[in-house]
């Protein structure tokens, strides 16, 4: 502190990244989490930064860049590498993947849910090409912040990244945050953006993508109701649909999936 000097406007210059920047995630640096790295490129052009292919979001703190990278829940623990194109040239940026320890889970559910016959095989591989689509975007503007409340309220799982094990058979791990709430419960979209997809899903059921910008895109699954469409602009708050329990669920939820470059995130780390 300087001596002499009032305590809000030592404040004000020890800390100017607060009071200009945007409020950051939560870092957790392990496979489903979230790394933080601040670029030391100078200038008003925006770094592209690449990881595994994949177009990173980059936002503003203060007078800095701060690329906000996306773990897949796949990736190896250890060093990973992103690549950074700024006013300096190419950077390699590494840094590494701590290890966390998943629990399992299992669940009963209907078998045809568990072992596909050969149609809903070609449903579902058919399902996975426009989910990607959604998830591939990176658009323009920046998300509005990257801290938000639920979509709905009410008791969420910390089942982010469980194994799970569908009536004795291991499935992919759990990719999103499951918030209990009565079937019909309104859902709120939690920040600004733009509806990508709609659909019904053999797994997911009515579903709907919003594109937040740079990258950032959430998913609500398992709604008895979706009351929006492909292209519409939201704002913070706008009703996209209600909780409900279609597709493969045990009881009605909204299954909650936010993305960053193409990696699916806890969204925990992105609550208030
Ligand atoms: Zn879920």
């Amino acid at each position: 502190m300087i001596r002499g000097m009032p305590v809000s406007l030592a404040l004000i210059i020890v800390c100017p990244a607060f009071t200009l920047g945007m409020d950051l995630p939560h870092e957790n640096a392990v496979p489903g989490g979230v790394k933080i790295i601040r670029l030391d490129s100078a200038g008003s052009a925006m770094p592209y930064v690449d990881s595994d292919g994949h177009r990173a979001l980059v936002v503003e703190d203060g007078s800095t860049w701060v690329a906000v990278i996306g773990i897949p829940l796949s990736a190896p623990l250890g060093k990973r590498l992103v690549i950074a194109h700024g006013a300096g040239g190419r950077r390699e940026i590494e840094f590494l993947v701590g290890d966390k320890r998943y629990a399992s889970q299992s669940l009963k559910v209907a078998p045809a849910q568990v072992n596909l016959s050969a149609a809903d095989l070609a449903r579902v591989n058919e399902e996975k090409i426009r989910i990607d689509q959604a998830l591939r975007r990176w658009t323009e503007p920046p998300p509005d912040s990257l801290r938000m409340p639920q979509p709905v309220a009410g008791p969420h799982s910390s089942s982010f990244g469980m194994r799970r094990v569908f009536n004795g058979e291991s499935r992919n791990p759990h990719s999103g945050m499951d918030i209990a709430a009565p079937s019909g419960t309104p859902v709120l979209v939690p920040i600004a953006g733009t509806v990508v997809d709609t659909g019904e899903y053999f797994f997911n059921g009515n579903t709907v993508f919003v594109d937040h910008g740079r990258g950032l895109i959430s998913m609500y699954c398992h709604l008895s109701a979706v009351d929006v469409q492909p292209g519409q602009r939201l704002t913070a708050g706008t009703r996209i649909g209600a909780v409900g329990m279609t597709g493969r669920a045990t009881g009605p939820h909204l299954h909650w999936g936010l993305s960053l470059n193409r990696a699916w995130v806890d969204p925990e780390l992105f609550l208030p």
